[in-house]
């Protein structure tokens, strides 16, 4: 797609994550900064603009994002907001002269990350920019997003391409087709999975959760541990459960279709209550991420947890 000629001022970019917003955004952004673009408004990639840009040094670009901050006990965590800092930053950017006196790139994402201070701050640039100047939001959530802002740009939903499409691309790119249901169908996320060696990593995690009877909480929680990301623990075994549920309440699995035979089995056995309790209070909080500390201790607790969910019920 080309965004020359009649370009919108401030451009939302919104659909599910990992579909590829954020790469077209960044896209767009370099084909509008390249200054020998072709006709059809490509980058060149060989200009001075398009190097700068892959070098992430463009002076007439900005990419307003999350920012890593280093907590009190030196770990360093990801923001989860954009701060309002940050959105005045943008706002005084865009109002400085161009460095090539060509256009001028603001990238945000992802934007409903923009609290009501940094939105506000940014209300009066996007309605009305600076000459040459162009802002495109990414949005994963576009409803969370404040309505003053979303009525100010022009909305693009990208949707997930169909599922021929999205196998036929995960094969030439020799990914594991199993990784597209495991990321709920967005192709880019089916990439970073693979390439984080979750994929493995789930294979003896869930190996391990269909085998009840057996399941030695300490043993297993010591060394799931050493070898699982707090992160992907997290997502392995909340989309596990979610599945259970699924299967309990007489569905079908959306996660992990390669082990519909061991969710339907232990579905039979679960207490409805106790599965429902257990995914609610999972839902409530990201312990597993916030707690580093007492990692093992939480996961055996979540393995105990995990085996009363089959307790007393009917066989
Ligand atoms: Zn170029």
């Amino acid at each position: 797609m080309t965004l020359r000629g009649r370009l919108p001022h401030a451009l939302l970019l919104a659909g599910p994550r990992g579909v590829g917003k954020v790469e077209m955004a960044q896209a767009w952004s370099k084909n509008l900064l390249c200054e020998h673009s072709s006709s059809d408004g490509e980058a060149c990639g060989k200009c001075e603009a398009c190097h700068w840009f892959l070098a992430g040094t463009h002076p007439d670009y900005m990419h307003l994002t999350l920012q890593e901050k280093e907590t009190r006990d030196g770990d360093v965590k990801l923001a989860t907001e954009i701060s309002v800092e940050q959105a005045r930053q943008a706002v005084d950017f865009v109002q400085l002269s161009t460095y090539r006196a060509r256009r001028r790139v603001v990238l945000i994402e992802p934007a409903e990350a923009l609290n009501t201070a940094s939105a506000n701050a940014l209300l009066k640039v996007l309605e009305e920019p600076p000459i040459n100047t162009v802002f495109i939001l990414v949005s994963h959530q576009f409803r969370q997003l404040l309505p003053t802002i979303l009525s100010r740009c022009h909305k693009l939903e990208i949707g997930l391409p169909d599922m021929s499409t999205m196998q036929a691309w995960l094969r030439e790119n020799g990914l594991d087709e199993r990784a597209l249901a495991w990321v709920s169908g967005a192709p880019l996320a089916a990439m970073a999975s693979q390439e984080a060696g979750e994929l493995e990593i789930r294979q003896e995690l869930l190996g391990a959760l269909s085998e009840t009877q057996n399941l030695n909480s300490i043993a297993l929680a010591e060394t799931l541990n050493k070898r699982v990301p707090a992160r992907t623990w997290h997502q392995v075994s909340y989309k596990w459960l979610l599945d259970l549920l699924a299967c309990r309440l007489g569905g079908k699995v959306g996660f992990n279709p390669d082990y519909e035979t061991a969710l339907q089995n232990l579905a039979r056995r679960a207490k409805l209550e106790n599965l429902l309790d257990f995914v609610r209070r999972e839902s409530e909080n990201g312990r597993w991420v916030d707690h580093p500390l007492n990692r093992q201790m939480v996961m055996e607790t979540w393995l105990i947890e995990y085996s009363h969910i089959f307790e007393g019920a009917g066989k």
